[in-house]
Formats: structure tokens, C-alpha cells, sequence
């Protein structure tokens, strides 16, 4: 049997996507993007670049890595306020990268751990998490990490089968761009790009609903929560997260006080 180049099976609800155009990535391979007429989703081909994609990242181009991570923990625990997560209720940060947004949220009071399967931990050392013999997490939050799945369904499953209350996650919903959009990186790293319904799909299947600021910021959540429940956190993040502070106290000292006294531990 041949395989048509024109279509191929979305990686998020199996129907047929169809080619919309090409485009060339890490300087040298013409990488295919398919878009599904069910859900919208867009992908690239099989993404057989990846390892190349990530040998040589060049951090000196992502001046707004640090800005980022201060306001996206500020607005996760924004969040937690509006939510109820409770300073003791332990959260797993996945993708967590240099472990800023980690030892952010500790700052601000919140119970949370490091998770990157490829670590390079530096602000949240003693804090990683063994996903697999971990306690339950009330929250996961995986910011940047969406667009890097090769495959959705099966990647966002690591994460719900952790069964957490909330998933909190950023990802650019894709409208209908063009080729040149700047969220289809030439640097091969961006492989998925998802339209509401295409995430509605996922979490779906997981048991879960789903949240959006119908932008970049989304919610994975067992029980209904409000779509501007997300905006609202990260308009009022500044105020929120210092209210959250000052209500239950950082983790500064005592995460301290642990670390010299012996590896804190994840249960
Ligand atoms: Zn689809």
C-alpha cells in the first residue's frame, strides 16, 4: 500500500489531516504541516529532526525566558488563590527546565516540585520529583511544553494518568495562520498546535474539561472552572500572588532549613 504525502492521520483525534503547506526547518529539511478538518489541530510530519532540533539550542536568542517565568508562577498562584490550592497541597511543575518557575511558586508559599525528563535543574535542586513513585498532585503545570509534543494524546497522558486536579498549561491556540506565523518555528522545536476543540479532545478522553482563555493560557480540570478564571489570574497576578505570600508565608526559610538539614523530599 502507498502512503498519499497529501494526508495523514491527526495525532489528536485520528481523522484526516490534510497538508496546507511546507516549510523549511533548521536550514535544511522541508517540513510538511497538516491541518485536520475534524479538529483543527495542526502538525508537522512525523518530526524525524527532533534530535538535531534540540542538540544545539541557543539560549542567547531567549532574552524573555526569565520574564516569563515570573509571570507565569505569579499567575499560577494567582490561581491556586482563586482555586483553593493550599500551601500544602503538593504540585509538580513539568518541563520545568532551570527549575525558576519551581522555586518561584516555593517563594510565593506553594508546595511545588521539578519534572523535566530532560533536566537542567539549577533553582530547584532537591526538589525533583519521581513522577512515578510521587504523592498526588493537586496541580501540574507544563508551560512551553504543548507545542513540543510529538504525540498529544499519548504525551498529555503521562500527565492526566498522575490523575491531578488541575492541569495548568500554556500553548498559542492555532486560527488559521499562515506558514509565516512565528509560533511555526524554523528551529524544528514546535510541532503541535492545537485549536480549542483539538485540546477539548484530549482532555476528554482523560476524563477532564477544559478551560481557555481561548489565547495561550489553558486549564485541565475534573470539575467545571470558568474560562476567565485564567485572564483574571493573570491580569491581577502581581496582587494575588503577594496576597497568597503573605497569607500562608514563602518557603524560603524553611526550604532552607531542610537543605541544610538533609535532601527534602517530593512525599
Ligand atoms: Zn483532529
Amino acid at each position: 500500500m502507498t502512503t498519499n504525502p497529501q494526508t495523514g492521520p491527526c495525532r489528536v483525534c485520528k481523522n484526516e489531516a490534510e497538508l496546507i503547506f511546507t516549510k523549511q526547518i533548521l536550514g535544511k529539511h522541508e517540513a510538511a504541516y497538516f491541518k485536520c478538518a475534524a479538529c483543527g489541530h495542526v502538525q508537522t510530519e512525523e518530526p524525524y529532526w527532533l534530535e538535531e532540533a534540540y542538540r544545539n539550542r541557543d539560549y542567547r536568542l531567549d532574552v524573555g525566558m526569565a520574564d516569563r517565568c515570573v509571570w507565569s508562577a505569579q499567575t499560577m498562584v494567582a490561581l491556586a488563590r482563586r482555586v483553593g490550592i493550599g500551601p500544602e497541597e503538593p504540585c509538580l511543575d513539568w518541563g520545568a527546565g532551570t527549575g525558576l518557575f519551581v522555586r518561584l511558586c516555593r517563594d510565593y508559599g506553594m508546595n511545588f516540585f521539578y519534572f523535566d525528563p530532560y533536566p537542567q535543574n539549577i533553582f530547584a535542586r532537591g526538589f525533583e520529583a519521581d513522577t512515578a513513585g510521587g504523592p498526588e498532585w493537586t496541580c501540574i503545570s507544563a508551560f512551553e511544553v504543548a507545542e513540543h509534543l510529538a504525540d498529544p494524546l499519548k504525551d498529555f497522558g503521562k500527565l492526566f494518568r498522575l490523575s491531578p486536579r488541575y492541569i495548568l498549561f500554556s500553548t498559542l491556540l492555532y486560527g488559521g495562520q499562515s506558514g509565516d506565523w512565528w509560533y511555526f518555528t524554523d528551529n524544528g522545536q514546535h510541532i503541535a498546535f492545537y485549536t480549542r476543540r483539538s485540546l477539548e479532545l484530549i482532555g476528554e478522553q482523560y476524563g477532564y474539561r477544559l478551560a481557555s482563555n481561548g489565547r495561550d493560557l489553558h486549564l485541565f480540570s475534573k470539575e467545571r472552572v470558568r474560562d476567565r478564571i485564567l485572564d483574571t489570574s493573570r491580569k491581577r497576578r502581581q496582587k494575588e500572588a503577594g496576597r497568597y505570600r503573605r497569607k500562608y508565608g514563602s518557603r524560603i526559610e524553611s526550604d532552607f532549613e531542610q537543605a541544610a538539614n538533609g535532601r527534602p523530599l517530593a512525599s
